[in-house]
């Protein structure tokens, strides 16, 4: 029987067998998964966020 093929885990570059038995593959665990969920999460929120008008930096010119 082959060795199960291993892949590199995204989050956390633990090498983790890649097969039917790992529901949170290409992660090494569900923590990995969540965690790079969240931080696709938090990339979308910061796309609006960046779109806020910046604040007059000309007020700090108090001379
Ligand atoms: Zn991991």
């Amino acid at each position: 029987m082959a060795p199960p093929r291993l892949v590199a885990c995204p989050q956390c570059g633990k090498k983790t067998p890649w097969n039917p038995a790992n529901p949170y593959r290409p992660f090494c665990s569900e923590r990995c998964k969540l965690i790079d969920l969240g931080q696709w999460a938090k990339e979308e929120y910061r796309i609006p966020e960046q779109q806020r008008p910046l604040p007059d930096e000309a007020e700090s010119n108090d001379d």
